[in-house]
């Protein structure tokens, strides 16, 4: 299912370009356009779902999924420790309403985040 006005149900589609690294039957990871880190990929599942506690209870083995693929992105870009962050909410920082799986890595980073 995906929602005819969603950037990343976009990018999924192929109707907007980004630069894949993986994919699967039901997941995508491209890279951010605006990269935090050396290594940063967003997952995101094929079906559209507002965030990532939408997606938990409506697919869990998807969100489980999502992990996944960010272990793999990690392997692929030749790194061991990684950061994963699910913004959810303005107030968190959520920009894009389709669930999304950051994964930084490449450098080494703080605790708390701002
Ligand atoms: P959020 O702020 O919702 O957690 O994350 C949204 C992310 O999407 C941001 O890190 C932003 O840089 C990235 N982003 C926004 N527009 C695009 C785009 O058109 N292409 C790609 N590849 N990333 C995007």
């Amino acid at each position: 299912m995906s929602e005819p006005d969603c950037l990343f149900c976009k990018i999924v589609a192929g109707e907007i370009p980004a630069e894949v690294v993986v994919e699967t039957d039901r997941a995508v990871a491209f890279r951010d356009i605006e990269p935090q880190a050396p290594t940063h990929v967003l997952v995101v599942p094929r079906d559209h779902h507002r965030d990532a506690a939408t997606l938990a209870t409506a697919d869990p083995a998807v969100a489980a999924h999502l992990v996944e693929v960010a272990a793999q992105v990690v392997r692929q870009d030749g790194h061991e420790d990684y950061r994963l962050v699910f913004n959810t909410g303005p107030d968190a920082g959520q920009t894009v309403f389709h669930a999304h799986l950051h994964v930084l890595a490449g450098r080494s980073f703080t605790w708390p985040p701002g």
